[in-house]
């Protein structure tokens, strides 16, 4: 069985001492494909680093909403050209709104989005989105923006059925986190994911954060390992045999970052 993590921040620093080891669960878990993913110009960087030291390892270069207020066009031009010479980097992003904790300005944040948005499309690279308590303002900024190409996943999904079904609709993947594993907060998420069609479903972690029970009364930093929880709740709910859903998950990875191995 195969099992990709697709969106993890393994530059976090919380991996410094022991990422080597952090990987290793991972395979024991059979989970052996990873997207490291950048938020700002620092950790694009080192994203890419992790990723060429690391066998199929990802990475993905961009401003996340939080960081839109420190990030430019030169430093979109730098992670442009970082993306072009490096054959690892697979994606843009993560890139979107976020109303939730609003650490730049809403204006920021959406000319940030649009700008982004451009550069992946120019580079014809998937898209990674992220989007918090928007109340539509993503979608409409995606959509006016948005091109023939455009071509994505929007990761950690928490919208409702009318957003999944406009997500679908752009032609989008959807990303389920570890929330799915959690009782009450993840009923919505559970009552929801039997509407997206099976050939658009990723899976994630979002590591270190939002650690799947039941790893989550045990340690609080969650690791890529932890995204085989994501895919038991998966497969109890869809009732599908895990190997037949490894795959399923597995080749809709390789298809939305257009990645051959
Ligand atoms: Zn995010
Ligand atoms: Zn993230």
């Amino acid at each position: 069985m195969k099992i990709f993590d697709t969106h993890c921040h393994l530059d976090d620093r919380c991996y410094k001492k022991d990422l080597k080891e952090t990987i290793q669960r991972a395979y024991q878990n059979e989970i052996c494909g990873f997207m490291s993913v950048g938020t700002d110009k620092k950790t694009s960087v080192k994203a890419v680093q992790i990723a060429d030291e690391i066998e199929n390892c990802y990475a993905s270069v961009g401003f996340h909403p939080h960081y839109a207020k420190e990030g430019s066009d030169d430093e979109i031009e730098f992670l442009k050209k970082l993306a072009q010479k490096n054959k690892k980097v697979k994606a843009w992003g993560e890139i979107g709104l976020d109303f939730n904790r609003m650490y730049s300005p809403q204006q920021d944040q959406e000319n940030m989005f649009i700008k982004q948005l451009k550069a992946a499309f120019s580079l014809d690279l998937p898209v990674i989105f992220h989007e918090r308590d928007t109340k539509g303002r993503f979608y409409e900024v995606l959509k006016t923006n948005a091109d023939d190409n455009l071509k994505g996943v929007v990761h950690c999904f928490s919208g409702d059925k009318q957003y999944l079904k406009k997500y679908l609709d752009l032609g989008l993947y959807i990303g389920i986190t570890g929330i799915i594993t959690i009782k009450g907060r993840g009923a919505e998420l559970r009552s929801l994911a039997s509407f997206i069609p099976k050939d658009r479903i990723v899976i994630e972690t979002d590591a270190p954060y939002l650690t799947p029970a039941p790893h989550k009364n045990r340690v609080k930093r969650n690791e890529p390992a932890f995204v085989k929880a994501v895919f038991l709740t998966l497969s109890r709910l869809f009732e599908i045999e895990e190997e037949k859903l490894s795959k399923i998950l597995w080749d809709n990875s390789l298809k939305l970052f257009s990645i051959n191995i």
